[in-house]
């Protein structure tokens, strides 16, 4: 077995192998390489204890020196050199008590999650795949490395690794991992929200996120998103209709692009459903106000999984109007554009293509039809540049001072009502006709 090593990764190879020390570019990249995709980054592991690797470096960052893990900087690249290591005791399923360098390459790859994460490589020894690895490639097979219950006893985190990367990989969990996982799920209380976070986002972005139907039938996500079990629960008797909330979401997700906003919005658009649902006399569900209590709870939840801000207002501002439909005519699209308020509009197109070609075929065609008008209407208030917010308004608060206004919070008052104004006609929108209108209606 051949693998391309970048020119970075074969200099820093060589460097250490020059100075006695052994060097392997390992795990993910190794990994991502034989399947012919491009890894995130390449990794190398050493004999070479930190302070060995940064006298042999001339740029080089602490990254985590009590991990055994130095950065090393080629043309402002960063590759991550770690010393073998063997991970000592676990606590509380979170991080190794301490960690052992080791000279031995085996034993670093024995304390690593998965087979197919679990190979070396380097141009003088070839591949070392000491645990089948390339086997379970080919299989299409995630399976940890030794046993799988005393390697999630060890670090919980990995349950959810395991089908972060079978949603990336297009992978099955193999029986006596997946037994593993149901076992021990309840483990994952232990780890920190920012860890899961990271885990859930790759599983989410991936070429598979209908991957969280595993997440459920594992009991993965009674324990980190429980949220996701009640959507999972709750059916939908409705015309409109045709799966539970949850199996809507996962074909959702399957209709957006890859894309963190728009598929953390397909995963939380219908959160709320279950709390909103009712039934009425005829046995139809309703789910009033979901979109709405849907932002809400949104929220809540990214907050809990230590999101970035602007992810959680991008995402709670789809969700919130992912269900109105404004009338297809230039002045109900301005209105409901400036009261939505997203910094990205055109993000709310796709969301609602997803949401509808993930319901029933009832009515599908009309409203796909209704959305492609809506969205032309959008593109030529767009390019016809009409005012659909303050920034646009042909005047500002200094215009109105300069006409005689008194400087307060009443200037703002009145350009919010020049601009319900101009939404309403966009000819207004010149700085004559507003001041004009302010001076005979608005009482200046
Ligand atoms: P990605 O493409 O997402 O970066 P990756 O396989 O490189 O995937 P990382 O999280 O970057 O995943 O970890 C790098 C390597 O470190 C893994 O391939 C694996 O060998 C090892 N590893 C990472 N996390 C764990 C863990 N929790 N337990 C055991 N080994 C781990
Ligand atoms: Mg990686």
């Amino acid at each position: 077995m051949q693998i391309q090593l970048p020119e970075a990764v074969r200099w820093i190879l060589n460097e250490l192998q020059k100075h006695g020390q052994d060097a392997y570019a390992v795990g993910g990249c190794v990994r991502d390489t034989i399947l012919g995709r491009s890894p995130q980054d390449w990794d190398i592991t050493t004999s070479a204890r930190p302070e060995q690797v940064k006298a042999i470096f001339k740029r080089t960052i602490d990254t985590g020196i009590q991990h055994g893990t130095v950065t090393v900087m080629v043309d402002h690249v960063g590759y991550e050199v770690t010393t073998y290591r063997i991970d000592g005791e676990y606590e509380d399923a979170r991080h190794p008590k301490e960690v052992t360098f080791t000279s031995n390459l085996l034993e670093d790859l024995k304390r690593r999650d998965f087979t197919i994460n679990a190979m070396a490589y380097n141009e003088t020894t070839g591949l070392v795949d000491a645990f089948d690895g390339i086997g379970d490639l080919r299989r299409g097979i995630i399976r940890c490395v030794g046993n799988a219950r005393e390697r999630f006893g060890e670090d919980a985190l990995r349950m959810l690794r395991a089908v972060r990367f079978a949603a990336q990989l297009g992978f099955t969990i193999e029986a006596e991992t997946r037994t593993a996982i149901e076992e021990l799920a309840g483990n994952l209380k232990k780890v920190s929200a920012e860890r899961i976070q990271v885990e859930l986002t790759k599983l989410l972005v991936s070429a598979h996120p209908d991957e969280l139907r595993t997440l459920y039938q594992t009991g993965i996500s009674a324990v980190i998103l429980p949220e996701w079990d009640a959507m999972m629960e709750t059916a939908q008797n409705h015309p409109h209709h045709c799966y539970s909330v949850g199996e809507h979401t996962i074909a959702a997700l399957g209709e957006i692009r890859a894309d963190k906003v728009l598929r953390y919005t397909m995963l939380l658009h219908d959160v709320a459903k279950p709390l909103c649902k009712t039934t009425d006399g005829k046995g139809i569900d309703h789910f009033y106000g979901h979109p709405q209590k849907g932002a809400e709870l949104a929220r809540k939840i990214m907050r809990r999984l230590k999101m970035d801000n602007a992810t959680i207002d991008a995402v709670c501002g789809l969700i919130r109007v992912h269900d109105v439909n404004p009338k297809p005519e230039r002045k109900a699209v301005r209105h409901a554009v400036y009261r939505a308020g997203l910094s990205d509009y055109k993000l709310l197109f796709e969301v609602k293509r997803a949401d509808i070609l993930a319901q029933s075929s009832y009515m599908q065609q009309e409203k796909l039809d209704y959305l492609r008008d809506y969205e032309q209407i959008y593109d030529a208030i767009v390019s016809e540049r009409e005012c659909i917010s303050l920034k646009q308004l042909a005047i500002g608060g200094s215009d109105l001072i300069a006409a005689g206004m008194k400087p307060g919070p009443e200037i703002g008052r009145v350009l919010q009502k020049l601009l319900e104004l101009v939404l309403d006609d966009p000819s207004m929108n010149t700085k004559e006709k507003l001041i004009g209108y302010t001076l005979k209606n608005l009482f200046i």
